[in-house]
């Protein structure tokens, strides 16, 4: 089947900073990126980089932290766990470096008639998380789980609707999006009018998914649920979510 090609953009790195002990901020900005729009929560780019260790190029997802159209420039959110190339690449980003991107892709939009959103992320889906708690109205009520290593990773969440911060720290030797899991298995909710939205690592995503729809009977449209990662897996794709 004939796929029509993505366009790409040619972006320079302005500026990198650490938001958390192991999250890099990487401004991308540069003239190539003059036809890009991103105005929706939770969009994403295709990030194309050249691994350090190895030279070779890959493309991985990241989710838009901020776009302004002025410059123009991105802020993508990076999570430095050690093990892939686009982790090592952004471990040693520094600006002046060229890389390209395409997308954008995946907007969230709200559900008409959901009164209470409960939202659950990982590290890697925390850019895509604070995108859609800082887009909800004023009047909308909800619940945010953000899993991440302990007090010291964690960041300011803004917006206008009334939304409970939950901050669920990893303890040693569990695995990345157990706790996380465990925590939104349990999460109180309203009886009626609840959308949710969670992504990370594909595994506990699984579980949560199934929660969604088996535990609390929502139906799939309300329920959205990416794996974002796999452990021990490269690249990976998640079958089951469909942008
Ligand atoms: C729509 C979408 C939006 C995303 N947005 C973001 C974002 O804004 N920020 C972000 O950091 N990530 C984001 N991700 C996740 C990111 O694309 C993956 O983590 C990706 O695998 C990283 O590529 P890599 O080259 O570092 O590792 P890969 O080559 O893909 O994997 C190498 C190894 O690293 C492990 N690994 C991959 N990711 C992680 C992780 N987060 N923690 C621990 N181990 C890991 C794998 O299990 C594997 O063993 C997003 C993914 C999707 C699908």
């Amino acid at each position: 089947m004939f796929r029509a090609r993505r366009t790409r953009y040619a972006a320079t790195v302005k500026s990198v900073s650490r938001i958390a002990p192991r999250m890099a901020r990487i401004s991308l900005e540069g003239p190539g990126m003059s036809a890009f729009r991103c105005d929706e929560p939770t969009q994403w780019v295709k990030l194309f980089v050249t691994d350090p260790l190895d030279g070779q190029t890959v493309g991985r997802a990241y989710t838009v932290r901020h776009y302004s159209s002025a410059e123009p420039r991105i802020d993508i959110d990076v999570v430095l766990h050690g093990k892939g190339p686009a982790a090592r690449w952004a471990e040693a980003a520094a600006p002046g470096q060229e890389v390209s991107f395409g997308g954008p892709r995946g907007a969230f939009r709200p559900e008409a008639d959901a009164a209470f959103y409960l939202l659950a992320g990982d590290e890697s889906a925390q850019p895509a998380v604070l995108t859609i708690a800082e887009s909800l109205p004023p009047g909308m009520r909800g619940a945010v789980y953000l899993e991440v290593e302990g007090p010291q990773a964690e960041t300011e969440v803004s917006g206008q609707a009334d939304l409970d911060i939950i901050w669920v720290h990893r303890t040693t030797g569990r695995r990345k999006g157990e706790a996380l899991r465990d925590a939104v298995l349990k999460a109180p909710l309203p009886r009626e009018h609840v959308a949710a939205w969670a992504a990370g690592e594909s595994g506990a995503v699984k579980d949560i998914r199934r929660h969604f729809t088996e535990g609390i009977g929502l139906d799939r449209r309300r329920a959205y649920a990416k794996g974002y990662w796999k452990l021990d897996e490269a690249d990976h794709r998640d079958p089951l979510a469909s942008d």
